[in-house]
């Protein structure tokens, strides 16, 4: 595909596995992947929020998957369910993620195994499912993992979440390894502060807010849009020749 070739980044026809989908950057990638012409498989626990309405306003069909991703039991029906749904995988965007904080002295055993059940061994295991379906496909794929500054940094009162997506990156790099020769993309995005009802408590802590916002370079918070152009990107034919790569989308924050 040339460089000049302006249709590059268009999705039509293409069907997204989208977990997390309900609210937070995984509404906002779903919503961005439809609007570059992607179908949705929307993944989430209790109920799918707006996201099948602002999907079917740019004009794409969404279905919506329930499952929980803290064991790894569902992984093969999401897989299932996009097929039957729109008889074809071709994106899959491992977003769902939790986070737990405590101190490491008093870290226990049930924070270490929720955090890691969730953000690591379900990623490993869905992508697993749906790097299976593009074989069967022959078709190649794109996986695209949600990272985070602790892919790079070491954080606070954090461990297991650390620990997840510090193996987030790692796998990224391992499944690009196994799987480009088969044309599956395994690539990562790794937002910044990013204003999500996940750092609620961060935003209304008045102290440690001006001292997040002081050291982003872009000056604010990101906003979940701000992930758009990435991922419909990385799910793109622009970024075929790009594997096991962890973008960071984060104002600057890793550069200061
Ligand atoms: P969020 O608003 O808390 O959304 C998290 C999503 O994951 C929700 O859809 C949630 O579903 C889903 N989820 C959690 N546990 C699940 C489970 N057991 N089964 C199925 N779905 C589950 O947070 P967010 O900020 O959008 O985070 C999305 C991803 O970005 C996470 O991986 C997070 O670690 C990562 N991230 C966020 C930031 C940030 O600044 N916000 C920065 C770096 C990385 P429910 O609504 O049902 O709970």
């Amino acid at each position: 595909m040339g460089l000049n070739n302006v249709n590059t980044f268009d999705l039509t026809g293409k069907v997204a596995i989208v977990t997390g989908s309900n609210t937070g950057l995984g509404a906002a990638m779903a919503v961005a992947l439809a609007a570059a012409g992607c179908d949705i498989v929307g993944v989430s626990r209790a109920d799918a929020g707006d996201t099948p309405a602002r999907v079917a306003a740019v004009g794409r069909r969404f279905a919506d998957v329930r499952a929980d991703l803290a064991s790894i039991a569902p992984v093969d029906d999401i897989v299932r369910a996009a097929v039957e749904a729109f008889g074809r995988v071709d994106v899959l965007v491992n977003n769902a993620g939790i986070i737990r904080r405590e101190d490491a002295l008093d870290f226990t055993e049930e924070n270490w195994d929720a955090v890691m059940d969730v953000n690591l061994k379900s990623l490993f295991f869905l992508s697993q499912a749906t790097a299976r379906q593009f074989v069967r496909q022959d078709s190649g794929g794109k996986i695209i993992n949600v990272a985070s500054m602790l892919s790079f940094q070491g954080g606070i009162r954090v461990a297991s979440y650390t620990a997840a997506k510090s193996g987030v990156l790692g796998l990224t790099r391992l499944l690009a390894n196994e799987w480009a020769a088969q044309r599956i993309n395994v690539n990562a995005i790794a937002p910044g502060y990013m204003a999500t009802a996940n750092t609620t408590a961060l935003r209304e802590d008045a102290q440690r807010n001006d001292e997040i916002v002081a050291r982003i370079p872009a000056g604010r918070w990101g906003s979940p849009d701000d992930l758009a152009g990435p991922v419909v990107f990385l799910a793109s034919s622009a970024s075929d020749y790009v594997h096991g790569h962890t973008l960071a989308v984060d104002g600057g924050w890793l550069a200061r």
